[in-house]
Order: structure tokens, then C-alpha cells, then sequence
């Protein structure tokens, strides 16, 4: 502890005597204050991630809630809850700074470049942090040990990480020690990355240059099925000149990542139908329709094996990728060969496309195929019914609405009426093929654009902070609600994602890198110290 404090003294020295008030100088000063806090803020995510957070469990979600709340009082900060009738409460705190218009702007659009503003403007920009408190639901039986009780690993289970007792851990903690819980990586690590870039920042005596707010959804994973209204209610409230997600894996190649764009969703559930009873292959095969082969001819109807999505007019919608977009993926360190080793894979779809630009595209998903039996419960037997669970990815400018409307054409020129519930047996006798069609809920992709003066300086901000040039993706691979927010409240969204990529995100055993939180800290201390005079 002594030697932590003195080295945050130095730092400090150093920093003021050099007038030194860069990114690289602010996450020095932030480093030198974790290493005296590292045990502290590891069992505040702790204390944290032990209260269960599906969010269909309402008693437990306004507990952590709750907490989040209580975590902002312990700081002097009023946080509070948005509530919307039957959802989870959003937990939102404000840290306004002293100034003469200490309010919140707009973006102006006539921008200056990155950093060309003085330096000494008042702090008048808002930016609001997002994250989300909730975790998907768990399966108890896969996970070693359990789901709601962390434990540190001395490092990943499937290299034979063990665990070490909470009363052991003493700094310096190893950074490639995991703590593993639902939700450590996706999305509470998050949460603590932030309040605890609060505390370096008071504690280093460094300014913020943006007033900051929090927004922490309680229902991300379960779809965001109020956040829409949450975000409309307190539309003034949440005013910003810019959204920061903090949410996702950094870069696969273990660089520090910014991603400007989320990909849309939607997803279908198909069955085909055979026979009303099962029959004998023998004595029917050839003769009473196989709706296994139907399901399995109208997916391959649907995509080829690289990938290419078939259905006509799927595709035009898409806007295709700008020039800096193409140079930022071009740009970012390869991680398709170390992948494919790490994954067994002898091909990719696509190839020699990399994978980053492949999320670029659309894409067409089979999560799952269901028709009769398999190996030991097989029979030679016609299966009565099949059925096919597919997502699509969807890019700008596709719209859910649109892309299903192509689909259904497309089963329509299969030669399938199309059905909304189970078939009666009239209408099984009236249409030679009948298809069950059930849409879930979705929503269409978001993207910022790369060369906003905000984009452009969160970039900055962070390789400045890291040394390093951080890795740029014009969109991640997954879906998240953004295009809310660049929809309803007008502002732009730019994703700063700190969880390690081999984190079992929403499976067993999910685990976060502790130095990817150590590293979170710094990159939120110093987008809230920075980003102001260059927004
Ligand atoms: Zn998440």
C-alpha cells in the first residue's frame, strides 16, 4: 500500500511539475491510484456481481439496482431510478460540472478537428455512459462453482486456471487472473470500470471536462423491451452530445477496441409438415411428403456454405461500407489465422475475407434444426413435422420490416402458404405445403460515423491513454439497442467496449481478464478528463 502511495505521489509530481495534462498523463495518474485500490474495487464488483441479475427476476433486479444506487451515494453521488410500468428500473446519476454553461449542447455540426479547440473551454459538453446491469439467464449444471458467487481464477479454466481465496488476493493483482460470474464481463465490470474512474480522477485531483451521466439498463439482455420508452420519458433528462456504450469484447487480437455501429436482428421460427401421423419409411417413403427434407431444401434455398445470403432482395437495402471504414478494418491487426487454431477451424466462410469485414455484411443464422429422431431413438419412420430456428444480422440501412417481407416472398415462391399459428387438418388439405412462419421482436443496425469530431476523439483520447493505436471497427459483430439512441434522443453513439474476448459471454463460466478492467478504468478516466475540450 505504502509503495502504491508513493508512487502515486511521484506520478502526480510528475504530471503537475511537467504540466502534463495529456491522456497518457491522466491514465498514468489513474494506473498509480488503482494499484493502491486494486483489492477494494475487485470486491465492490464482487459484492455486485453475488446479487442474481436475470432480468425476469424482479425482485432480484431492483436489488442490484439498488445497489448501484447505493454504490453512487457512497461517492456523494444522487442516482435514481427511471421506472416504466413492468420493466426493470434504469439506474441513472448525473456529475455535473461547475462552469459558466455548465448545460448541455448539442453537437455542432460545423465541427472543428479533434483537439483544435483551446484548451481552456468551460465544461459544457454531456456525455452519457451506458451500460447494463442485467445478465442473461444461466445454466447452474455447466458452470465450476456457481453463477452468483465470484470466484478469481489464476487464470482461464480451459487453461487449468485454480481458484485463489478472496482472503489471498493482495496487490499487485496478476492482470491475467480472472473473476468469474454471470455478468463480470457482460456487463457489471462495466459499471465498476466507471465508478471507479470516478474515484481515480477525485482522487488524483484531475477535472472532468464533460458534465457525465449514467444510464444502466436493467433489461439488455432480455431485448430492451422498454428502453424505447424510458429513453422517450426522459428524453431532456438524458440530453448528451454524445453516447458511450460500454458494452462487448474488445479486439480479438487483445487491443483495445472502438466500434461505431451495432448490427440489426431479427429472427424466424419455421416448420414444415408432413403426414398427420408418423408413417413407415417403407411402405410410404416416396410417397407421404418428408418435411425434414423440406426444412433442409428451403434453408439451403436461403444461404449458401459461404455465407452468401440467396433470398432475392435481401441485399438492397445495404448501404455499402465508406472508404475510411474499409481502411480502419484493412487496418486492424489480423486475428483470423490465431482464431481459426483456437477454434479448429480448417476454413472460414467467406475466405480470404477477414472476419472484420465480414460483420459487415448480413448474415443468415441456423441456430437450430428439429425433425424426427437421431441415432439411438432413430426410427424408419416420415417425421410428422420439422422445423428450422433461424436469426438474420442486419446492417444499415435494413430495416426488420423490410427484410421479412423479402423473406416471406421468397417461401412463397417456394410454393408455401404461409401460416401464422398451427395448421387445422382443412387447411393441411387445401395447400400442398404449408409453412409455419413465427417472427420474434427486432430492430434495425445503428452506425456512427467514423469521422465525427466525436469519433474522432474518443480515438484519440484512448491510443493516447494506451500507448497503442486502438483497433477501429466500423460496426461489432452483435446487436445492441443503440439505434434508440442515435433515433429518439439525436445523438451519437460510440462503442468503448473493455471485457477480454474469450470471456464466455452469456455461457457458463463467463469470466472477465482483471487486467481488461484495470485497463477499463483507465480508458473511462480518460474520456471523462479529455473528451471535453474536443468534442
Ligand atoms: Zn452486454
Amino acid at each position: 500500500m505504502l509503495t502504491a502511495l508513493a508512487v502515486l505521489g511521484a506520478c502526480l509530481m510528475g504530471a503537475r511539475e511537467a504540466g502534463d495534462s495529456s491522456a497518457a498523463a491522466v491514465a498514468v495518474t489513474v494506473r498509480a491510484w488503482r494499484a493502491a485500490h486494486e483489492v477494494s474495487i475487485l470486491s465492490e464488483l464482487a459484492q455486485l456481481l453475488a446479487i442474481p441479475n436475470v432480468a425476469s427476476d424482479r425482485e432480484n433486479i431492483r436489488r442490484n439496482a439498488d445497489a448501484i444506487v447505493a454504490a453512487f451515494a457512497r461517492r456523494g453521488i444522487r442516482a435514481r431510478l427511471l421506472e416504466s410500468p413492468d420493466a426493470p428500473p434504469a439506474v441513472f446519476a448525473e456529475v455535473q460540472e461547475a462552469g459558466p454553461q455548465g448545460l448541455s449542447r448539442r453537437m455542432r455540426s460545423a465541427g472543428k478537428g479533434a483537439g483544435a479547440g483551446p484548451r481552456d473551454l468551460p465544461p459544457r459538453r454531456t456525455v452519457v455512459f451506458y451500460a447494463h446491469y442485467d445478465g442473461q439467464p444461466v445454466d447452474p449444471a455447466r458452470w465450476t462453482g456457481k453463477p452468483w458467487e465470484p470466484v478469481v481464477r489464476d487464470g482461464s479454466l480451459e487453461s487449468g486456471g485454480k481458484d485463489v481465496a478472496w482472503s489471498a488476493l493482495a496487490a499487485p493483482v496478476d492482470p491475467r487472473f480472472r473473476l468469474y460470474a454471470r455478468s463480470s464481463s457482460d456487463d457489471k465490470a462495466a459499471i465498476v470500470g466507471l465508478l471507479s474512474a470516478l474515484d481515480a480522477l477525485k482522487a488524483g485531483g484531475l477535472a472532468r471536462s464533460v458534465n457525465v451521466k449514467f444510464f444502466f439498463e436493467g433489461e439488455e439482455e432480455a431485448g430492451s423491451p422498454h428502453l424505447a420508452r424510458i429513453l422517450r420519458d426522459n428524453a431532456p433528462l438524458l440530453a448528451a452530445d454524445l453516447w458511450l456504450f460500454c458494452d462487448g469484447p474488445v479486439h480479438q487480437s487483445g487491443r483495445k477496441l472502438v466500434f461505431f455501429g451495432t448490427r440489426g436482428v431479427t429472427d424466424v421460427e419455421l416448420t414444415a409438415y408432413g403426414a398427420l401421423r408418423r408413417l413407415h419409411s417403407g411402405h410410404y417413403g416416396n410417397w407421404s411428403p418428408n418435411p425434414a427434407v423440406e426444412i433442409a431444401r428451403l434453408v439451403a434455398s436461403m444461404r449458401d456454405d459461404e455465407g452468401k445470403i440467396l433470398i432475392p432482395g435481401f441485399s438492397d437495402d445495404v448501404r455499402p461500407p465508406t472508404d475510411a471504414e474499409r481502411r480502419a478494418v484493412e487496418e486492424a491487426p489480423g486475428v483470423d489465422e490465431t482464431l481459426r487454431r483456437e477454434l479448429g477451424l480448417a476454413r472460414t466462410e467467406g475466405e480470404p475475407d477477414r472476419i472484420e469485414s465480414r460483420i459487415l455484411l448480413p448474415a443468415l443464422n441456423v441456430r437450430g434444426l428439429a425433425a424426427g429422431d437421431v441415432g439411438a431413438r432413430a426410427t424408419n419412420s416420415i417425421p410428422t413435422e420439422a422445423s428450422a430456428s433461424i436469426d438474420f444480422r442486419l446492417v444499415p440501412d435494413q430495416t426488420p420490416e423490410k427484410v421479412r417481407a423479402k423473406v416471406e416472398e421468397h417461401l412463397r415462391r417456394q410454393g408455401y402458404f404461409l401460416v401464422r399459428s398451427a395448421p387445422d387438418e382443412a387447411t393441411r388439405l387445401a395447400h400442398p405445403r404449408v409453412l409455419r412462419v413465427v417472427w420474434g421482436a427486432g430492430y434495425p443496425s445503428s452506425r456512427t460515423s467514423m469521422e465525427l469530431p466525436a469519433s474522432r476523439a474518443v480515438v484519440k483520447i484512448l491510443s493516447e491513454a494506451s500507448g497503442t493505436p486502438v483497433v477501429r471497427l466500423p460496426t461489432l459483430g452483435g446487436s445492441g439497442p443503440n439505434y434508440l439512441f442515435t433515433e429518439i434522443l439525436k445523438a451519437p453513439v460510440v462503442g468503448v467496449p473493455i471485457a477480454n474476448h474469450d470471456n464466455n459471454q452469456h455461457a457458463a463460466n463467463e469470466n472477465l481478464r482483471i487486467g481488461n478492467l484495470w485497463d477499463g478504468i483507465e480508458m473511462y478516466a480518460a474520456l471523462m478528463a479529455k473528451l471535453g475540450p474536443s468534442l
